[in-house]
């Protein structure tokens, strides 16, 4: 099983840089999004 050091919930702005800089200090992240697509930034849509 895989296994994670972070989960990012939603691939927003926040999402996405809070994971990039955490797997570029070495952390295993997954970024889980419930829209069918990614960084489609909710608040405008
Ligand atoms: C009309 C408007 C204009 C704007 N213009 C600008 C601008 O010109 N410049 C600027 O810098 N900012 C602008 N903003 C603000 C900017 O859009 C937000 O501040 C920014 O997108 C917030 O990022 P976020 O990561 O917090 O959230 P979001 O971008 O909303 O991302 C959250 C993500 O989480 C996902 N999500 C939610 N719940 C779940 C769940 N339970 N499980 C999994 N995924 C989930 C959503 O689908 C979404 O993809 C504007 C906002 C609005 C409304």
């Amino acid at each position: 099983m895989t296994e994670y050091d972070a989960i990012a919930i939603g691939s927003g702005i926040g999402g996405l840089v809070t994971a990039a800089l955490l797997a570029r200090y070495g952390k295993r992240v997954i970024v889980c999004e419930s829209h069918a697509i990614a960084i489609r930034c909710s608040a405008y849509v």
